[in-house]
């Protein structure tokens, strides 16, 4: 089973995953587009070479380069799985869907740029296992300054965090990235959308993502 998991750079996507692999039997495996990458640019691989030049920017790296990239690793896997910050674009979508990777669901997660933007201007993340914090947001600040809870690693910011590169992240997305929405329901694939700014949000999103790993 394959679940999208969709919304705008700080939508808070990490968040709630990271919240959810508390509540569920077994770790649900992740496949984080931006993570992969991320891993790529710090061995200094090929494909992290060139991604760097594009995320440094706040710019999509090229389709070609990223559908190889997460086909294999979705093809890899067994059961249910999670995606995040994959499809990224309407080319990147069909490629997923001719490829048969069809998913289950696409949960989006909603937030005004103006929270997003406001999120990513403390924004801090573990170098070793990606886990994201927020210093504005009471119940996501680590318990030790500058240190991750889980694995004790020192938190870093990330480069495109910055408020012009964020800034030009969100315009991407909109212009980009959101269109697969419409894809994803033209193709009659469930779509259902969440509000990630309110207080239930959490709870919300977990009722919904244990009944459908649960039902199906
Ligand atoms: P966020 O969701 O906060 O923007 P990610 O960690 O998902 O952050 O992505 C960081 C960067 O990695 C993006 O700005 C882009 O350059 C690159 N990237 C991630 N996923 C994709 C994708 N599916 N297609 C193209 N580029 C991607």
């Amino acid at each position: 089973m394959k679940i999208i998991l969709f919304g705008k750079p700080n939508s808070g996507k990490g968040s709630r995953l990271n919240e959810i692999q508390k509540k569920t039997k077994e770790p649900i495996p992740v496949l984080a587009a931006g993570d992969i990458l991320r891993k790529e640019v710090g061995e200094g691989t090929e494909i992290g070479k060139l991604a760097e030049q594009y995320m440094s920017q706040g710019l999509l790296v090229p389709d070609e380069v990223i559908n190889n990239m997460m086909i294999n690793k979705i093809r890899q896997t067994q059961g249910v799985i999670v995606l995040d910050g994959y499809p990224r674009t309407v080319q990147q979508a069909n490629a997923m869907l001719e490829a048969g990777e069809y998913p289950d669901i696409v949960i989006e997660l909603y937030v005004d740029d103006e929270v997003a933007l406001d999120r990513a201007k403390d924004r801090t993340v573990c170098k070793k296992c990606g886990r994201t914090y927020t210093i504005v947001n009471e119940g996501y600040r680590p318990k030790r300054e500058g240190i991750c809870d889980d694995c004790g690693s020192p938190l870093v910011r990330r480069k495109d965090d910055e408020p012009e590169t964020a800034r030009k992240r969100q315009a991407v997305y909109a212009k980009d990235t959101y269109p697969v929405l419409d894809l994803m329901q033209a193709k009659g694939i469930e779509v259902i959308t969440i509000d990630n700014s309110t207080e239930d949000a959490s709870e919300e999103f977990e009722k919904l993502f244990l009944s459908v790993i649960n039902k199906r």
